[in-house]
């Protein structure tokens, strides 16, 4: 997948949960939760086995808005949402070659609350700028995960490279099948 750099990294990090928590292959221990925080830049160190659930929770959370097929529907949740997260956007620096950007969460915010600030915020943006086009469930048949598509094109409707191709040749196949 390609991110539009660190800013995004909530919405990579929202598909990564969401598929971990909800998906039928996924895997929410708390290794892959600790894993998962640290490829997608969080402070994963801060990570203990109690956050867990609060993890998997948010990623039930955040599945309603990438299973939403109505504007409407996701926007209601994500103002739900916001209300209900509290915010308290700061600048912060921690981070060579990041440098300086927004933390969104209070600083004293444990781990789980800063990471549902920066998700919420960063899907939040995505929607203000694409609307629902870029985020969905899989298209493939048989297939729960979820995606976010943050590149150009953005023509993305698989969780995966693997989905894709394996609905591709399905079709060719039936088209073959027809003539
Ligand atoms: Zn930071
Ligand atoms: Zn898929």
């Amino acid at each position: 997948m390609q991110i539009t750099g660190y800013k995004s990294h909530g919405v990579a990090a929202s598909v990564a949960l969401v598929n971990a928590a909800t998906s039928a292959d996924g895997d929410d221990s708390e290794e892959a939760l600790r894993d998962l925080l640290r490829e997608h830049g969080f402070f994963w160190h801060q990570f203990e086995p109690r956050h867990a659930e609060s993890f998997r929770e948010w990623g039930r959370t955040l599945r309603r808005f990438f299973e939403a097929t109505e504007l409407t529907t996701a926007v209601d949740l994500l103002n739900r949402l916001l209300l209900q997260i509290p915010m308290h956007p700061h600048l912060a620096d921690h981070d060579d070659p990041v440098g300086l950007h927004m933390h969104y969460a209070p600083p004293s915010a444990d781990l789980p609350h800063r990471f549902r600030a920066t998700t919420l915020m960063n899907l939040s943006e995505l929607v203000c700028k694409h609307g629902l086009s870029r985020t969905g469930v899989c298209a493939a048949e048989g297939c729960d995960r979820v995606y976010a598509d943050t590149s150009r094109a953005g023509r993305r409707r698989f969780c995966s490279e693997s989905c894709a191709n394996r609905t591709n040749v399905a079709a060719f196949r039936a088209r073959q099948r027809e003539t």
